[in-house]
């Protein structure tokens, strides 16, 4: 077995493709993805505020075919404004939201930052959706317009 230490190891894992795991609260569903998000998005809407119990939503988006679903999920189906359908999976045992995709973009699954439970999770190409921030005390130096910070962040 080769045993990598030091400098070498870490040169070793910033090469490597990053492997991340989001799971529900009690660990029965877990979805495994391989690189990083190709988006990170910000969602306001009072919809995304109902479904994670947040004041916003934030999701990463993976290519479908770097995401590996195990365990059992339920499905609750969605349409948005636009009149696309959205696909929750959630955990039947906990509840939480680990995985959904959308009717119009097959090729992607969309993840909520938040099940990765990882304070370094790369935020790249972030933006935001819906009107504005609906939560004056999110960010109240700028009100009405952190809508657009965030959209820049
Ligand atoms: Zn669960
Ligand atoms: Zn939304």
């Amino acid at each position: 077995m080769l045993h990598l230490v030091g400098p070498v190891a870490a040169n070793v894992r910033r090469q490597s493709t990053p492997m991340r795991t989001a799971s529900c609260s009690c660990g029965q569903l877990t979805a495994i993805v391989v690189g990083d998000p190709v988006r990170v998005s910000v969602c306001h809407c009072l919809a995304c505020q109902r479904r994670s119990g947040s004041v916003f939503g934030a999701q990463a988006r993976f290519p479908a075919a770097a995401v590996t679903i195990k365990g059992e999920s339920r499905e609750y189906v969605r349409t948005g404004d636009s009149g696309g359908q959205l696909h929750f999976n959630f955990c039947a045992m906990c509840g939480s939201t680990v995985f959904y995709t959308l009717a119009h973009a097959p090729e992607f699954i969309a993840i909520p930052v938040g099940a990765f439970a990882d304070p370094a999770f790369p935020i790249l190409s972030t933006r935001s959706t819906s009107t504005a921030c609906t939560r004056g005390w999110l960010c109240p130096k700028t009100s009405s317009t952190c809508h657009e910070v965030h959209a820049t962040a």
